[in-house]
């Protein structure tokens, strides 16, 4: 059984179709790999996966099960975490507030047990801050810890996106364009991470992604979309040798 399975999804907008027809499976423990010019559908793919979509036609199986009757507040309950192709954070937090307040949001517990403050509230709280505490020094963000968003540099912002997603330990992280805006160092580093999601984290990665690049060095497998269609599917080396892929970025 695969982490996650996508059968003939089919989105449209009016009368544009934004996905048409898309299948792929994405295994536990893979980095996953979308790519393709602007506009192809590779953030609707994501907004289906969360949800925020419902597709005309289709199925998506998360664990073998459809998730269409789920609601996208309870998606990270189901283990699936995602950043945003823009980022996302509560710039007059801090680093430890917005991993906290992702933690908080997907593991709802009821106000009055807060208030009450029991034993089992009390070892939740503990729980929260220790998977918290170990995101901050995995993407060793102990520099920023107390500092506000609002103060921080983009590339560091990205890996904060990053860790309020890793903080709900999710069986399946989605990343929409971890690289965009970063210098070429800085995306050196999001390979490391991804690369450490996967093999030290055991997290499974589907991201969506343009610096093709970062693709390869990271993907097992990748799938080219454009105009919402699969151009192809398969290893970077496969993919980026494709004849319908060439065109499609030679066209874009
Ligand atoms: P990508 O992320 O690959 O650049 P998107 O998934 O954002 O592409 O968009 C695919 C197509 O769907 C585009 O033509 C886009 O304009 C359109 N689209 C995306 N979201 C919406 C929406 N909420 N309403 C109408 N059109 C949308
Ligand atoms: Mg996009």
């Amino acid at each position: 059984m695969s982490l996650l399975e996508l059968r003939n999804v089919t989105v449209r907008f009016g009368g544009l179709v934004a996905v048409n027809d898309v299948s792929f499976n994405v295994e536990e423990g893979e980095v996953f790999a979308l790519v393709g010019p602007n506009g192809a559908g590779k953030s609707t793919v994501f907004n289906l996966i969360s949800r925020f979509y419902t597709p005309a036609s289709g199925d998506i199986l998360f664990e073998g099960k459809s998730i269409l009757g789920t609601a996208p507040h309870d998606i990270p309950d189901l283990g699936i975490a995602r950043t945003f192709q823009n980022i996302e954070l509560f710039e007059h937090s801090s680093v430890l507030q917005n991993l906290l307040v992702g933690r908080h949001t997907h593991c709802r517990s009821s106000f009055l047990s807060d208030m009450l403050f029991t034993p089992f509230v009390r070892d939740q709280e503990r729980h929260h801050r220790e998977a918290v505490e170990h995101v901050i020094e995995f993407l060793d963000l102990q520099p920023y810890r107390e500092k506000l968003i609002a103060g921080l540099p983009y590339g560091v912002r990205k890996v904060v996106e990053m860790g309020r997603a890793l903080a709900i330990q999710p069986k399946l992280l989605l990343l929409d364009e971890p690289a965009s805006g970063l210098s070429v160092e800085e995306t050196q580093d999001v390979a490391f991470w991804v690369e450490d999601i996967k093999k030290v984290m055991g997290i499974t990665v589907l991201m969506v992604e343009h610096d093709m690049h970062l693709v390869s060095s990271v993907s097992d497998r990748v799938l080219a979309l454009a105009d919402g269609k699969m151009l192809a599917i398969g290893t970077p080396k496969e993919v980026q040798s494709d004849p319908a892929v060439i065109e499609a970025y030679i066209g874009a």
